[in-house]
């Protein structure tokens, strides 16, 4: 099943990039759950991580600047059959196309949304990004950033996605088992992945002194408003795992498509488009 997934591309990211131990970890999420690969959509849009969709051997759309989420949306309205993926950056999904993040939470279409943030533009050789810290030095803020990081998990939550975790590639296992349990999650799945960008941002010691894992301390992941008190720790100690989950209808199961066959399967041989013409002329 491993080789399976290789494809014949080498993987350009630095050496020491987390980007590498996100997709090794979700490659052995994948084995583990023995999931058929004809089964996965991978959707990834601009940036360092966007080259994941080229190095995973499945279904993947490696689509525009911050529209991983409506790809992502429309492949399962299309076909519910599928496990669909999107892998995003912060600055693709926390900046050109954070809106889509809200409105993709509240519907609660059954599709995963995992985020590589490290909290820099790496693609573009290091400028600030929406969840880079305040003071951060960079060629676009030489003076330090003056904003104060936006907050994912907080957003997430508030906008009701029914599983939001945090991440860190520092905890590979951990890592990979947060993908499992978001595959799982029958609903609109949110992990949050803190990656260092070793070249313009290498937060690896920063956050091994810091992280610790929610599960550890009792953290009780259906309760909403202990979930938010989490999601604003971000000082000496930055708990990583699952802050909430809640199972809660599907914007496909509101719509009833459940019962119906996927779009796909439908029969439109005999639909002709052209009665239509006249309407848009
Ligand atoms: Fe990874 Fe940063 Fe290199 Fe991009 S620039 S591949 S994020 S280490
Ligand atoms: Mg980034």
């Amino acid at each position: 099943m491993k080789d399976q997934l290789e494809t014949r591309i080498k993987p350009i990211w630095c050496p020491g990039c987390g980007n590498h131990v996100i997709l090794s970890a979700f490659k052995r999420a994948i084995i583990e759950l023995g999931i058929k690969r004809e089964k996965i959509v991978v959707v990834s849009g601009i940036g360092c991580h966007g080259r994941i969709s080229d190095y995973i051997n499945v279904n993947s759309f490696h689509t525009i600047h911050g529209r991983v989420l409506p790809l992502a949306l429309g492949i399962k309205l299309a076909n519910k059959e599928l496990i669909v993926v999107g892998f995003s950056g912060d600055g693709d999904a926390y900046a050109i196309g954070l809106e889509h993040l809200p409105h993709a939470a509240k519907k609660n279409v059954d599709i995963k949304f995992f985020v590589h943030n490290n909290m820099v533009y790496g693609l573009t050789k290091g400028q600030t990004s929406p969840t880079s810290p305040k003071g951060f030095i960079t060629k676009s803020t030489p003076y330090g950033s003056p904003e104060e990081p936006l907050n994912p998990i907080a957003l997430a939550l508030i906008s009701g996605a029914t599983f939001v975790a945090r991440g860190f590639v520092g905890e590979y296992v951990h890592l990979k088992e947060l993908f499992k349990k978001a595959i799982l999650h029958k609903g609109f799945a949110f992990i949050d992945i803190l990656q260092p960008c070793v070249t313009y941002n290498n937060t690896y010691d920063y956050f091994r002194k810091r992280v610790y894992k929610l599960e550890d301390e009792g953290h009780d992941f259906t309760d909403f408003k202990k979930a938010l008190e989490k999601a604003f720790e971000w000082n000496s100690r930055i708990p990583i795992g699952v802050f909430y989950q809640v199972r809660k209808k599907t914007y496909e199961e509101i719509l009833e498509l459940e019962n119906k066959p996927p779009l796909v399967d439908y029969d439109i041989t005999d639909i002709r488009i052209e009665s239509l013409y006249h309407l848009f002329r």
